[in-house]
């Protein structure tokens, strides 16, 4: 799967026994319908709520998702954290930083 953001090949890990796809190029997670519910068990809202993301810098240019060939919609959420939602594939993408969280979980 190519980024939303950049382009690049993304790179498939394991975070709790779920896939998720991470770009090696600009660090964003794109996360597959169904695994937005491990956001929430995680409570990556609350986290990304707790001042993670301070430095975070938006993209100028609109998230793309290469498997419907459309635009991502941008959403916000808590915290004021936007992310990106495809309305096809239901898939979200978070730049990086906005599921630091997430990373600092993972064992690898
Ligand atoms: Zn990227
Ligand atoms: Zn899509």
């Amino acid at each position: 799967m190519k980024c939303p953001a950049c382009a690049s090949e993304m790179k498939v890990s394991v975070v709790q026994e779920v896939e998720i796809d991470r770009c090696r190029g600009c660090g964003g997670v794109v996360l597959d319908k169904g695994e937005t519910e491990v956001v929430e068990q995680l409570q990556l809202e609350h986290v990304i709520d707790g001042g993670i993301v301070a430095t975070h810098q938006r993209r100028t240019t609109p998230a793309h998702c290469y498997e419907c060939n459309r635009e991502m919609i941008a959403l916000r959420g808590a915290g004021d954290v936007e992310y990106d939602w495809c309305d096809g594939c239901e898939r979200l993408f978070f730049d990086q930083g906005e599921l630091t969280a997430l990373a600092s979980v993972s064992a690898d």
